[in-house]
């Protein structure tokens, strides 16, 4: 079935649409689940219904993700699954993987809506017109944390990333409209908010002012009322990012939780080259964090890496895996490289071939998964934790700590911490990769 692509936008009200229901699904990165959450709460607010299956829904979204080829097959089955399960419903499908960049038609979708047409979907059951120009900078909060995005958008072209060319080149959110809207969650009584972006080394202010300037006001105008009362949490961050200014600001910021996020992708230089990321040394970063831990005696660490990218020698994923072994990583997000059509990386000699792609990701992931545990483990010896628990995360519920740890909390004790708060929890034992905790 052929769909055109930019078919305008039918309004619909919950009346019309079967149950007056919606279903939502999400792939890929972070952004997307948050403009997700922006949709949900938008169509909530215009009398539309969450759906928990796609066959009590008159309209299905799915938010797809073209990062890899893999991500699109996948993207490719759902819809067919989703077909099978609601014939009468209409799918949308939005994202990275909708034209013009990606797919052109998709079997079982009803339509196309390309990412930098995903404003208009918050528009979708009501006519106020407002959503397309105030675009995604919009903060979304799942019931408990809340995300502020200030970036969209990447003008960096990384030979294996789709992104600039789905979701056009970056720009920022003006600062002032920020730190209103922090401000605002916190009166609605959001105790931790994500600041996050496409690629937040792109920020900008007008006379130039970059990210951590940003940060630097924001704290001064939240820290006398708000510190140790609520915190800021990053989301991920560009290596090249962490240099002098950086280590003075995090080492005197009372509202960042002690957790970092680093879009590493490989430790080694001669890949990062490969892959148009020769922008940041990663030689640098152990020193970095070294310095880092004289300010913050403790922190959480990540990183997403990706491996087997084209040309990637045994000798280089070693001397990348030796880089990793020198950081105080605490966990990391593990991505064997997938062919991309349409980005330079798929074109690249020297393609790495499967079973040495996933011998690769398999060692990261190991090493990963040591990490991880071990920094639970430390966390045993932590005699008060502070956790943002999910509203109605079921029997034991869930939450996230400052050192961005998921801890569980057992049904006797949920009545004990309020949602959106910073309940303090003591940590008990591990459960699986998760802390089990009780009020404190
Ligand atoms: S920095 Fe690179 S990986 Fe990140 S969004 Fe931009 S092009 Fe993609």
């Amino acid at each position: 079935m052929r769909i055109p692509e930019r078919k305008p936008m039918r309004k619909t009200t919950a009346d019309a649409a079967p149950g007056g229901a919606f279903f939502i699904c999400t792939m890929g990165c972070k952004v997307n689940r948050y403009e997700a959450q922006a949709l949900r709460e938008k169509w909530t607010a215009q009398g539309m219904k969450e759906a928990a299956r796609p066959e009590d829904a008159g309209t299905v979204l799915v938010n797809s993700c073209a990062v890899t080829a893999a991500a699109v097959a996948d993207l490719r089955a759902l819809v067919r699954r989703f077909r099978r399960a609601a014939p009468e419903a209409e799918i949308i499908v939005t994202g990275c993987a909708a034209g013009p960049a990606g797919l052109a038609d998709l079997p079982g979708a009803s339509r196309l809506v390309p990412q930098r047409d995903k404003t208009g979907l918050l528009d979708l059951f009501s006519g106020d017109g407002e959503a397309g120009a105030r675009g995604f900078f919009v903060s979304s909060c799942d019931r408990s944390r809340a995300v502020l995005k200030i970036q969209d958008g990447c003008s960096h072209a990384c030979a294996f990333c789709i992104v600039p060319s789905v979701r056009g080149a970056a720009r920022s959110r003006p600062p002032e409209a920020s730190t209103e809207e922090v401000l605002r969650l916190l009166r609605a009584g959001f105790r931790e908010i994500v600041i996050s972006g496409v690629n937040l080394r792109a920020y900008r202010e007008t006379g130039g002012r970059d990210f951590w300037d940003f940060l630097e006001r924001l704290e001064d105008t939240l820290a006398p009322e708000w510190a140790g009362r609520a915190r800021l949490r990053l989301s991920s961050l560009e290596p090249g990012q962490f240099d002098d200014r950086a280590l003075a600001f995090l080492g005197r910021s009372r509202m960042l939780a002690p957790h970092l996020h680093l879009a590493l992708q490989s430790g080694a230089p001669a890949v990062l080259a490969r892959m148009r990321r020769g922008h940041y040394d990663p030689e640098a970063l152990p020193e970095f964090f070294t310095r880092l831990g004289a300010l913050w005696p403790r922190f959480a660490l990540g990183a997403d890496l990706l491996t087997g990218f084209p040309g990637e020698t045994d000798e280089e994923f070693e001397s990348g895996l030796d880089l990793l072994r020198r950081l105080p990583l605490t966990y990391a997000h593990v991505f064997p490289y997938s062919r991309r059509p349409g980005t330079p990386a798929a074109d690249m000699a020297g393609q790495v071939g499967a079973g040495v792609k996933k011998a690769r990701a398999a060692r990261l992931r190991a090493f990963a998964r040591e990490r991880k545990e071990a920094f639970l483990r430390s966390l045993l010896d932590v005699p008060v934790l502070r956790a943002v628990f999910e509203e109605g995360s079921g029997n034991p519920r869930a939450g996230m700590c400052e050192y961005y740890a998921e801890c569980l909390i057992g049904d006797e004790d949920a009545a004990r911490v309020r949602p959106r708060a910073l309940s303090p929890v003591r940590p008990r034992a591990l459960r699986g990769d998760r802390l089990l905790t009780e009020p404190a």
